[in-house]
């Protein structure tokens, strides 16, 4: 203590539930000086405040316990599956005495704010009781759900009946017998406190805003099968939940629900619904998080579990949520809660159809939505309401007090667009501030208890690192977390999650911004997350101490999570190099790894030709007409794989795509391929298609004098050879280009192909076999398949050129639109972040480079709407 009012220690913690706990103990451990702050008058945390009857945990007590301490592994037996809040609480106070915590809290004490000093380098944390906390290090464990939503119904003080918040029950319960109760709110509070509260109360009247998933828990002894597996062996099977999806032990599915019949899919949909666990729900198919037709199935399957346990049809229909998936809202667990519905004494009000006008001194009055919002219909008196409406999640209990960080600036005006963190564990401006399962984690996506020791552990160490190394402070930088923020939310786009108007999304309380706020790609690649970020030597953080700053800047995931996933399968796949399977070996593997792509859209009409090419040579074509009257634009495609493999079908989805979203007919033409013809047989078959497709344009139904070209990697080369060899002939008109990853130099020196020379598909060494079967070294300085070595590119169609960040070809791409717009070129130059090569015809597989194809599209309606100008 400095003075009578302030405490110095190493640490500070905000909260005594089990994060502040935990965190206590491994500072303890690592000999550091630390207090915890606390508003209750003990432990516990959640399991303190929310006492409202029927509260229990809704992940298995033996999942949801404390695996630092393995002693408590055998002091502390569950004696039930889902534990009630009192004998949680009381396994918080269990563990408080035995590790003798409550000497390092401080209770009562609410903290109010607190500041960074940067001379100081030290945190000043002020609290209600008037005493301040200096500390080095500031570790928020103020939990995801603990600050309440403030009631947003009007009236709500007005009421002089008994008002009770689920969050913040009395201590001495409450005894709801002969009373007439309202109970406002059907997340998972209210679905576990209904039951009971039905069954104590004269009257229940529940109001509804939006009907709820709820599976029943099926409460008892623990199940065997369970408790060999945990006892076992309980380090391993700790380890297993901390490298799982959502930390509890579960074997993933690698099947479709769409994939198996519908018999099937129904008995093992009763198998999840007997079991009664959250954590298997998702369980049985690989895409009910992603699908929505394979979500409809689970969600039509709960349907029908409430039909038959509601007895009265119309108010099993109101309990049937049908304004989102499963789980894109958090399903609740429950004992009877459907059934309670058959009781004479409860009643459904649907806020769908009646809205609260508000609340009375006496009761609560509704209006039919349907009339004037003024018109009251029903006025109804309780002697008590109880609000199950919820929190303010994941960011309330953090901006709730006001914290100051460097260059005066406060998190709540940071975080004013939506919390940005890096791995939800720190923030850019607050050095040295951590929070535990913040904004940006798994945290309330998992086993809150996995999740929580993982990060008290990553805090514990990096700290210990700091102070081991000489290093004063830590902060994120601002790229990886801007990088991070971003990565977190392509991953949920790519599932049904932020579809909903969920507390994920922050939608609950009014006025807060929706972004999707937990971090959703489990607990198990998490970790990984976090463990190669301190590999790294702390990547994305810049650390400062005596000795200068290091500044790690840099981004965790770079890759798009598809594209990242996709690149994980092919890895396991472990396949030979495309260049070692020989030209016909390499032909016919891209041939049948083709076949397994999505088939791209419907397009109005195929036509399959052949056309002449330079030599006389007949060469395939496919032609794809939109379904809408024609004429049509046209664009000559000429198709991708290194002048060897590939043919006129093969960038099929794309070129569908192409179709359909520029409302232009594609012709994919084949050209003759290396080595068995070598360059320029290629180029000038290129020209030669272009040619005839723009001397029989009317035959072919498109428009005569709207041609444009358009190719992807050996394909965009052609397209671009093309475009200048048809400016150097005169023919034909060409009204722009699209180059999708183009080969423009085939020296293949840049740094591009250094920095991904492995990995991404695409390799170094492919490329160099690639351009080794098409031309000799003599013929590289051409312009004829070194488009970007032409003596002017002046005078060329408009372009548009896209390179991906993660391809050999992204630097001559990127050479290539520098030098169109040097030339005086019309150039829209779009470089993809996180891409590889083969991401953007991946037409329905790669969804984060949708808006790459999307450009593409765009830029060939609008080169033929110019031509048409012209
Ligand atoms: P919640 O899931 O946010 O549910 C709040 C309920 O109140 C929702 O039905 C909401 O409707 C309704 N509501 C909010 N404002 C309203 C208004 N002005 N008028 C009418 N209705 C209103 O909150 P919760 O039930 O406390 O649960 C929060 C989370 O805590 C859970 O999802 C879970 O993660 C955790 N929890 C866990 C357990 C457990 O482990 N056993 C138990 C309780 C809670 P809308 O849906 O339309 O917003």
């Amino acid at each position: 203590m400095s003075d009578n009012n302030t405490i110095d220690v190493d640490v500070v913690i905000v909260g005594a539930g089990f994060a502040g706990m935990y965190q206590l103990v491994q500072m303890r451990r690592a000999g550091l000086s630390a207090v915890v702050l606390e508003t209750a008058d003990d432990v516990g945390g959640t399991w303190y405040w929310n006492r409202y009857p029927g509260a229990r945990c809704d992940i298995l007590t033996v999942d949801y316990s404390y695996s630092w301490d393995p002693e408590l592994e055998k002091d502390w037996i569950w004696s039930e599956r889902y534990a009630t809040q009192p004998e949680i609480l009381r396994y918080a106070q269990f563990v408080a005495d035995k590790h003798d915590l409550r000497r390092d809290i401080r209770f009562n004490t609410k903290v109010t704010s607190a500041q960074w000093n940067n001379d100081a380098k030290r945190w000043r944390i002020h609290t209600d009781s008037g005493d301040d906390v200096t500390a080095q290090f500031y570790v928020m464990a103020t939990g995801c759900l603990s600050m309440p939503k403030v009631p947003d119904i009007e009236g709500t003080d007005r009421f002089k009946g008994e008002v009770y918040f689920t969050n913040s029950w009395p201590h001495d319960g409450v005894d709801f017998s002969g009373k007439r109760v309202a109970v406002i709110g059907t997340g998972s509070s209210g679905i576990q406190s209904i039951p009971l509260i039905a069954s104590q109360a004269d009257q229940l009247t529940v109001f509804q805003r939006t009907p709820n998933f709820s599976v029943p828990a099926h409460n008892g002894p623990i199940a065997d099968e369970r408790l060999v597996a945990y006892r076992q062996d309980p380090a391993a099977y700790r380890e297993e939940a901390r490298h799982s999806g959502i930390g509890v032990p579960t074997t993933p599915a690698d099947v479709s629900a769409l994939e198996v019949s519908p018999q099937e899919r129904e008995a093992t949909y009763e198998e999840v619904w007997r079991r009664g666990e959250l954590a298997h729900l998702l369980e049985p198919y690989n895409d009910l998080r992603i699908s929505a037709e394979s979500n409809d199935t689970i969600r039509c399957f709960i349907h029908n579990k409430i039909r038959e346990i509601v007895k009265d049809p119309d108010v099993a229909d109101l309990l049937c949520p049908t304004n989102h998936y499963f789980a894109t809202k958090r399903p609740c667990l429950d004992s009877g809660y459907y059934a309670t519905y058959n009781l004479p004494q409860v009643r459904l009000v649907d806020l769908q159809k009646q809205a609260i006008e508000t609340i009375t001194e006496s009761g609560i009055n509704i209006v039919d939505s349907a009339i004037s919002a003024k018109e009251k219909t029903e006025s109804i008196d309780f002697d008590a309401i109880v609000f199950a409406t919820g929190f303010d999640a994941m960011t309330g209990a953090i901006v709730g007090v006001d914290i100051t960080g460097r260059n005066d600036e406060s998190l709540r005006d940071a975080w004013a667009h939506g919390p940005q963190t890096y791995l939800g564990l720190m923030t850019v401006g607050f050095p040295n501030l951590f929070m535990i399962t913040g904004p940006g984690s798994p945290s309330v996506l998992s086993n809150m208890m996995v999740s929580i020791e993982q990060h008290v552990d990553l805090i514990t160490d990096t700290i210990k690192h700091l102070r081991t190394s000489g290093i004063d402070t830590i902060e994120p930088t601002e790229l990886a977390q801007r990088r991070w923020v971003q990565h977190s939310n392509e991953i949920a786009d790519l599932t049904l999650l932020p579809t909903a108007n969920s507390w994920y999304m922050g939608a609950n309380v009014p006025g807060k911004p929706q972004v999707f706020l937990p971090y959703p790609g489990g607990v198990g690649e998490y970790r990984k997350i976090c463990d190669e970020m301190v590999v790294q030597g702390y990547l994305g953080f810049t650390l400062t101490g005596a000795n200068g700053t290091q500044n790690n800047d840099g981004v965790i995931r770079p890759l798009k999570p598809d594209v990242q996933e996709m690149l994980s399968i092919m890895a396991e796949m472990a396949l030979p190099p495309l260049e070692t399977m020989g030209v016909e070996g390499a032909r016919a593997f891209m041939a049948a790894s083709g076949a397994n792509m999505p088939p791209g859209p419907e397009v109005g009409e195929i036509i399959d030709g052949t056309l002449p090419g330079a030599d006389g040579t007949s060469l395939d074509y496919r032609l794809y007409r939109p379904a809408t009257a024609g004429p049509h634009p046209m664009v000559v495609y000429y198709h991708g794989g290194g002048w060897v493999v590939g043919s006129a079908t093969s960038d099929d989805p794309l070129c569908r795509y192409l179709c359909v979203e520029s409302e232009s007919i594609i012709i994919s033409v084949n050209y003759r391929h290396a080595p068995e013809a070598r360059f320029p047989a290629a180029a000038d078959d290129g020209l030669a298609a272009a040619n005839w497709i723009s001397d029989h344009a009317e035959e072919l139904g498109g428009r005569p004098g709207q041609l444009a070209v358009a190719g992807w990697s050996a394909g965009a080369n052609i397209a671009a050879v093309t475009t200048q060899q048809a400016k150097l002939a005169g023919t034909p008109t060409i009204s722009g280009q699209v180059l999708l990853n183009p080969v423009t130099d085939v020296s293949t020196v840049r740094q591009s192909y250094i920095d991904n020379a492995e990995g991404y598909v695409l390799t170094t060494p492919l490329m160099s076999w690639f351009c080794d079967q098409y031309c000799n070294p003599a013929d590289r300085l051409n312009p004829k398949v070194s488009p970007l070595l032409a003596d002017t590119l002046s005078g060329l169609p408009p372009a548009l050129v896209i390179t991906c960040e993660f391809d050999p070809l992204r630097d001559e791409g990127d050479a290539y639109a520098e030098a169109l717009a040097a030339a005086g070129v019309q150039v829209q130059h779009l470089q993809c972040p996180g891409q590889i090569h083969t991401a953007i015809p991946a037409v329905d597989a790669m969804v984060t480079s949708e808006y790459a194809r999307a450009a593409m599209a765009d830029a060939l309606r609008k080169f033929s709407s110019a031509a048409v100008g012209h």
